[in-house]
């Protein structure tokens, strides 16, 4: 029902509870039965990418620090101290799997800032092409209070969105979304299929409820997760991580909540390049290009007569004919005084231009055409 067995790409979280046992130190023979679910996943061609909370639990015992409230240097140094022995945890389940594992440390500025996200979305794309498990945290040894995303439910949620996931899987404490605080409420009702976020149930994560669930993010996290998600076309199963091969089991159809996203993570891709970016510059097109690019093909530096404006690599730009209607938006991929120097180049001559090629002026997957008007 999940939709799991089917996704292209999948973002897991998983949360410190399961990570870290008792004592304090991490859940070794926990983390390489999630690992063997991971790899049996890969083996079908999925790309599977992990978010993994745990750092401040384990630097905690690591550093001997009190049981009291830490203080924030006390947590980040915690988190410096523990995110190695996270990531040793990870190598060590990923590995007797033939899988690689990739640390990637994320601020909200990463996910916010247009440029960065777009870096850091090319990083995450390469490792996944590579066939390595991205295993991303949020930075927390270096990000101030003010700008954490705080919870990694969310940051799982950026982070599907930034990589087009089709399913984000939160493995929690909890089975899923309840009407009310299953272990307080004995006529709580478990939810098996959301497929809108109505303000019913977004009531329901609230209150008594909002605990429910522990960890940093409790259920009105994930649900905050999930609106990230569906809007970015990707669906959401919060289900129990406790029990074994937890993603097996969700596609056995073990009790979880799934919900639906509300587009497709490509029409959210476009969306966000049509309406979220302010253009840094306009590429001028001949009657051929404009044609093409109607047609949602690439933009070729052959096509372009002129640019306007100073942009960078990767900035937003508006395409435009020659009568200045415009045709479309995409994100540029040469800074402008190279986009100038290749303006009406055939592809085969930019490298020898600039030295180098970065393919087409703008890719097909990165255009949002304009609708004509009728
Ligand atoms: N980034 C935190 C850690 O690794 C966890 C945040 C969360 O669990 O939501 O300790």
């Amino acid at each position: 029902m999940s939709g799991l067995s089917k996704a292209k790409r999948l973002v897991v979280k998983v949360g410190s509870s399961l990570l870290v046992g008792e004592d304090g130190t991490a859940n070794g023979a926990w983390i390489a039965d999630l690992a063997a679910d991971i790899a049996r996943l890969r083996a079908r061609g999925q790309q599977v990418l992990v978010v993994s909370s745990g750092a401040v639990a384990l630097g905690r015992r690591r550093l001997a620090l009190p049981r009291r409230k830490l203080t924030l240097a006390e947590k980040q140094a915690a988190a410096a101290a523990g995110q190695s022995a996270l990531m040793r945890a990870w190598e060590e389940a990923l590995e007797p799997k033939g899988a690689v594992a990739a640390q990637v440390l994320l601020t909200r500025d990463d996910t916010e800032t247009r440029r960065r996200w777009l870096n850091a979305r090319a990083t995450v794309e390469t490792l996944l092409d590579l066939g390595v498990v991205p295993v991303v945290n949020e930075n927390d040894t270096v990000v101030t209070e003010e700008l954490r995303v705080g919870d990694n439910d969310r940051l799982a949620a950026r982070v599907a969105q930034m990589i087009g996931a089709d399913v984000l899987v939160l493995l929690s404490d909890i089975d899923g979304l309840y009407t009310a605080d299953p272990r307080s409420n004995p006529k709580a009702e478990h939810l098996a299929q959301v497929t809108h976020l109505t303000p019913e149930i977004e009531a329901m994560a609230g209150g008594s409820n909002a605990a429910a669930g522990v960890g940093v993010g409790g259920m009105a996290t994930k649900l905050a997760a999930a609106r990230i998600a569906s809007a970015a076309g990707c669906a959401t199963v919060i289900t129990l991580g406790s029990r074994p091969s937890p993603l097996a089991a969700i596609e056995a159809g073990a009790r979880a909540t799934l919900i639906a996203p509300s587009t497709s993570p490509k029409a959210a891709y476009k969306a966000w390049i049509a309406g979220a970016l302010v253009p840094a510059g306009t590429l001028v097109v001949d009657a051929g290009a404009a044609q093409a690019v109607a047609k949602g093909k690439s933009l070729l530096a052959a096509g372009v007569r002129r640019i306007e404006g100073r942009f960078d690599k990767g900035d937003a730009v508006l395409v435009a004919d020659e009568t200045g209607r415009e045709i479309a938006r995409g994100l540029v991929r040469y800074e402008a005084a190279d986009a100038e120097r290749i303006c009406g180049l055939r592809s085969a001559a930019i490298e020898g231009a600039l030295g180098y090629t970065s393919g087409p002026m703008v890719h097909a997957d990165d255009l949002a055409v304009v609708p004509a008007r009728a």
